[in-house]
């Protein structure tokens, strides 16, 4: 199994990563996880475009462009012949006697591997338990950092509680989920929390409100509250692995359950249908 350092693919085993890296004392980096179907990865481009634009919010230096990364990234899932998984990059600010202050002109480091994994097809089919839990996190979750200790905490709390997501509320305004993007339909309306610094414009929202859009299903990027998440006729949450998940239940601060609607199939089969492309039936 290889993984990627900085523009080399070496053994796992062989990797070091020093100590003062400034990833592992501050989580001061940023990283991007891609899905691999049958050998072709999805949405490459838009995942390296976002890290780009995360590198750029935290003043990092970028060792490649884009397509550079791209082609690491294609050749990492080649080396290791990963057919269905996905593939995890990263980049640290590097390494520097351990200081709060960084300097702007510092050498990322960028290393990555990758994971065989299905998609959950169980769960996109019979839908998941949410938890309800307040959002402790930082306010620029709009960066996709390694600093996940908000969302870590959250996760552990839904499963305590046989939840397979934790979905997130600051003063009762509904953000995400700990790893995912959360929607709500109501009277055939389908609505997300507005891409700003209080999530993480998913790669998989942005799919999915084209494809809304393409279905002509109304859209509103608007915040709603946790009453309205009450109130819901549908729920579901979308991430790269998770694609469109329905939530059937509401656990936490919140006790509801939902049915799976005819929007969130709609949209789960046109991402699907973008997935897979014309295979797909
Ligand atoms: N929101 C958070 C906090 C996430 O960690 C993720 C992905 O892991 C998402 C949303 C969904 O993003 P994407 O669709 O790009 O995977």
């Amino acid at each position: 199994e290889f993984v990627l350092y900085h523009d080399q693919y070496v053994r796992k085993e062989d990797a070091a990563i020093d100590m003062e890296d400034r990833g592992y004392n501050f989580g001061d980096g940023i990283y991007e996880v891609v899905f691999v179907y049958s050998g072709k990865s999805f949405a490459m481009n838009e995942h390296f475009e976002r890290f780009i634009s995360s590198a750029a919010k935290l003043e990092m230096q970028l060792p490649f462009d884009a397509p550079r990364f791209v082609e690491l990234t294609e050749g990492l899932i080649e080396k290791n012949s990963l057919r269905d998984g996905m593939v995890y990059v990263q980049m640290t600010r590097g390494a520097s006697p351990r200081n709060h202050l960084y300097e702007r002109d510092m050498k990322c480091l960028v290393t990555g591997f990758t994971r065989e994994m299905k998609p959950p097809e169980q769960l996109h089919q019979d839908g998941i338990r949410v938890y309800l839990t307040d959002d402790i996190r930082w306010l620029r979750c709009d960066i996709k950092s390694l600093n996940l200790l908000g969302n870590t905490m959250a996760k552990r709390q839904a499963a305590d509680h046989n939840c397979q997501e934790a979905i997130l509320h600051r003063d009762g305004t509904c953000t995400e989920g700990s790893s995912s993007n959360l929607y709500i339909v109501k009277d055939s309306v389908l609505q997300t929390h507005p891409a700003n610094n209080l999530i993480l414009n998913g790669i998989t929202r942005q799919a999915i409100l084209k494809i809304a859009h393409e279905k002509g299903i109304e859209v509103k990027e608007e915040p709603f509250t946790v009453k309205d998440l009450a109130a819901a006729d549908e729920v579901f949450i979308s991430s790269t692995t998770m694609e469109v998940t329905p939530v059937i239940q509401a656990a936490g601060q919140l006790d509801a359950e939902y049915q799976i609607g005819s929007i969130t199939r709609s949209l789960q089969n046109g991402l699907k249908k973008k997935i897979y492309g014309s295979e797909f039936i």
